[in-house]
This record gives C-alpha cells, sequence and structure tokens, in this order.
C-alpha cells in the first residue's frame, strides 16, 4: 500500500507469517552466516558485470546538526553538480514540504544560495522545488559548485520517514536534494499525497559530518569513517536514524565482505540478533540471484513508531517493530530495486515495488501467495500507472502494484527465467535511472513475448 513505506495488508501480513515464520533465535549462533533460502537462480547464460558509476557524479558534503534547539534540525551542504546537459538552472528537491509531511508540521528552509562566494537567485516554485540561478549557462561537463544552509523542523512521533521521538529521530529525504536524471534533465514530478514516494536522483558521493547531543548514536547510509563522520559512494540519497541502540554486527558474502550493522532502539526494545541474521540471509540470497551487492556496508535501524513497516535509503533501511520477517527482506530486496538500478517512482512506482516484491518473495518462496492475490477491479491492467493515478486509488495500491507486479512477472515466465531477465536488467542499469523498456529489452532477452504479457498488465515501453 505505500511506497519507500512498505507497509503490508493485515490479512496478507497474517498469511505470510503463517507461511514463513523467521527461524527460531536460538538456531543461530552470533557469528552465523544463514543459509540462503532457496537455491539462488539456475545458472543464468551471462554474469553480472556492473558498470562503473557516473565518474561525473555529484559530490556532497552536508554538516548536520541535530537539535540546536528543540525540533530542529540545522545543515549546510555543498555539492558539485556536474550536468551531462546543457542547463540554464539546478533543481532542488526539499520532499518535507510535501502535502502530507508539511501537515504533520515538518518544514524544510533553505537559507542564502552561494557559489564560489556570489550569491545565486533561487525560488521555491511549489513547496517541494527550488530553483536556482546558476547565473550563465553550464554547459555538459562543466562542473558548478553551489553551498546553502538548511533547516528542518521535526514533526514528532510520526508514522513516516521523518519523524522526531525524544532523542529517536528517523531522518529520509530530509534535505535538499538535486534532481538531475543524467541523458534527461531535471525531474520535477509533484509530491504523493500518500505515503508513497515520488523521489528520484542519480548516485552521488556523500561525505557527512553530524553532530548528536551526549549520548545519541547514529545509523545511516554509508559506513561512519570516524566518529561523526560518515561517507557513501554511488548512492542516490543519504539518510539516518539517531537513537541509543542495542546493536548486532556481522560480515555478509555478497559476494564481497559487507559489514552489517543493526540497530535496535532501546525504547523498540527487541533484540538484534534475529534482524542481523535475517539481513545476512537477504543480502546473500539477493547477491546470488541478482548480482552483487556493491557496497562495503549494509545498516539496520529498528526504529519507535513504524511498527509492521520499512522504508528503503541506499545501504540503510529504518524498519519498526516486529518487522523481522518479510518486511526486512522487503526492505534489502529494494537495495538492487531502487538502490542499485534506480527508478522513477512517480511515473513506474511498479519499477520500484513490484520488483523488489518479486525478489523479496523468491527468499520466502512466495510467488504464487503473491501471484494469487486477487487485484481489485480500479487496480486491475494499470500496473503502469503513475503515482497521481494511485494517490487517488490508495486502497489498492499494495494489490495493484505489489502483488500485481509479483503477478505479471510470473506471467512472463518462471522462477529462474525471470531471475535471469532481472539479473540482466541489473547489469545494464546498475547506478542509473532505468523505465520499463529497459525492464522489458531484459526480459525479453531471456523469455521472448515479455513485452506483450507485460503490456497485458497496463506496463508499456
Ligand atoms: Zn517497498
Amino acid at each position: 500500500m505505500l511506497s519507500r513505506l512498505s507497509a503490508w495488508p493485515p490479512l496478507l501480513l497474517l498469511a505470510l507469517a503463517a507461511c514463513t515464520g523467521p527461524a527460531p533465535e536460538s538456531s543461530r549462533q552470533p557469528s552465523d552466516r544463514p543459509d540462503r533460502g532457496e537455491p539462488a537462480a539456475a545458472a543464468c547464460r551471462d554474469p553480472v558485470v556492473l558498470p562503473q558509476p557516473d565518474p561525473d557524479r555529484p559530490r556532497y558534503r552536508l554538516r548536520i546538526t541535530v537539535r540546536p534547539e528543540p525540533g530542529v534540525v540545522a545543515g549546510r551542504l555543498r555539492v558539485a553538480f556536474t550536468p551531462d546537459l546543457a542547463t540554464d538552472e539546478l533543481v532542488f528537491r526539499l520532499w518535507p514540504n510535501g502535502p502530507r509531511q508539511a501537515g504533520a508540521g515538518t518544514r524544510l528552509e533553505v537559507g542564502r544560495v552561494e557559489s564560489e562566494g556570489r550569491r545565486l537567485d533561487a525560488r521555491l516554485t511549489d513547496p517541494t522545488t527550488l530553483e536556482v540561478d546558476p547565473g550563465p549557462r553550464l554547459g555538459p561537463g562543466e562542473t558548478i559548485e553551489v553551498s546553502l544552509p538548511w533547516r528542518l523542523e521535526l514533526p514528532g512521533p510520526s508514522f513516516d520517514r521523518i519523524s522526531s521521538d525524544g532523542t529517536s529521530l528517523r531522518l529520509g529525504s530530509f534535505f535538499p536534494l538535486l534532481a538531475w536524471q543524467p541523458g534527461a534533465g531535471w525531474l520535477r514530478d509533484p509530491p504523493s499525497t500518500s505515503l508513497a514516494e515520488t523521489s528520484a536522483s542519480q548516485v552521488a558521493d556523500f561525505d557527512v559530518s553530524l553532530r548528536l547531543p551526549p549520548g545519541v548514536e547514529a545509523l545511516a547510509t554509508g559506513r561512519e569513517v570516524s566518529p561523526g563522520r560518515w561517507r557513501a559512494r554511488a548512492v542516490r540519497d543519504f539518510a539516518l536514524a539517531t537513537g541509543r541502540f542495542d546493536t548486532a554486527t556481522a560480515t555478509a558474502r555478497a559476494p564481497e565482505p559487507v559489514r552489517v550493522i543493526v540497530g535496535v532502539d532501546r525504547a523498540v526494545g527487541e533484540s538484534p540478533e534475529p534482524y542481523r541474521n535475517a539481513a545476512v540471509r537477504a543480502l546473500e540470497s539477493l547477491a546470488a540471484r541478482y548480482g552483487p551487492y556493491p557496497w562495503p556496508s549494509f545498516n539496520l535501524a529498528i526504529t519507535p513508531g513504524l511498527a509492521h513497516a520499512g522504508i528503503e535509503y541506499p545501504s540503510f533501511v529504518m524498519q519498526g517493530e516486529e518487522t523481522l520477517g518479510i518486511v526486512t527482506n522487503h526492505e534489502v530486496a529494494h537495495q538492487w530495486f531502487y538502490s542499485l538500478v534506480g527508478s522513477n517512482p512517480a511515473r513506474e512506482p511498479w519499477l520500484d515495488e513490484g520488483l523488489t516484491t518479486y525478489a523479496q518473495s523468491r527468499i520466502d518462496s512466495q510467488i504464487d501467495l503473491f501471484a494469487s492475490e486477487p487485484v481489485p477491479v480500479p487496480a486491475r491492467n494499470r500496473l503502469g500507472a503513475g503515482m497521481r493515478y494511485w494517490d487517488g486509488h490508495q486502497d489498492v495500491y499494495f494489490q495493484g502494484v505489489y502483488a500485481q507486479g509479483v503477478k505479471a512477472l510470473a506471467a512472463v515466465g518462471p522462477p529462474d527465467v525471470i531471475d535471469c531477465g532481472l539479473r540482466r536488467y541489473v547489469s545494464a542499469n546498475a547506478y542509473s535511472i532505468a523505465d520499463s523498456s529497459d525492464l522489458i529489452r531484459a526480459l525479453e532477452a531471456e523469455a521472448a513475448g515479455a513485452g506483450r504479457i507485460l503490456g497485458r498488465f497496463g506496463v508499456r515501453s
């Protein structure tokens, strides 16, 4: 029913839990590397060779100070941006000002925008869109460095990607983010009126300095290279959670070593070890199917006030209470379908949620369960619809996008064949923003007629 923030209809959740309860904790040793679930996909014809990320990707430097005053996060952003097409403007998206979050009291403000000491004209064309005049037209391959201060007012406890509850903060999609799609230009899709997301951005490097109140810890995108200093390479966003955490760590082989850190906020009161084991299992299983997990870390924060739901960011996930089973698998699967291969969830949310639900279902043999989920009439054969449509049909969004996505792929071919097609899709589109024509091209190489079958479900190439 939700996009990045994935919640599940209670009846389906119960059915899934009945199918695949998590392995008993006692069966796993702390240093265990859990089994990989179902066997990996049958050998595909071509190995996965990930392309290199764009060498001209943006470089962000963020300074973030939590709670200089109650309920406020202050920051300063500096970004070096190099477009591949000529442009007369820069567009930052201020997602906290979307209608749902603004209604909860969240507010993101930006101060004076500068480049090399010179003030740049900047204006909000709508609450979530900041246009900046860079001065002379930027040519392809020309770099501009821009800096700006920002200030985020927090909403208090909120079932959303931005929330504050004492020292427990969720900060996702929380700072001004460039919305450039290489080869296409600026993305100006409107915010969703639901919990779903319409944000897309190119991969970038992040160097983040984080100041927290004494005794408060953080888990975030990337790696903490020194106290309060986080770095991430070739990721399309940066997010973090703060709190006081009980943690468990492990190294996954996906297939390169991935440092996994799971922190359970003490306000939640669950044990981190089962989550750590589930994350390792999902990372290893999915890497065997869809190609290597390309980052050196994966962090998972279990935070209060997000029961049965999760939200994915690159190499970092935030989940709520009681999300050990399908939610963990789902959010880890987003590391391939959203984080590594991006898509535009405003225009084709099924590429984000449908492919993720398919991949998640492969871990626990739930393809048939999702494929048999009835699709209500308003959602039927509208799989390719954009978020504007689904915002008007929120009651059938889950069945229409998550479950119908699995149903459509199951109609194209058996799981081993689809896995090979998805591997091909990852290999061809890693670090970029793909669309349905990219997916159909990859699937057709494994299953002729894939485009025609997906077309029957409403997917257009
Ligand atoms: Zn999802």
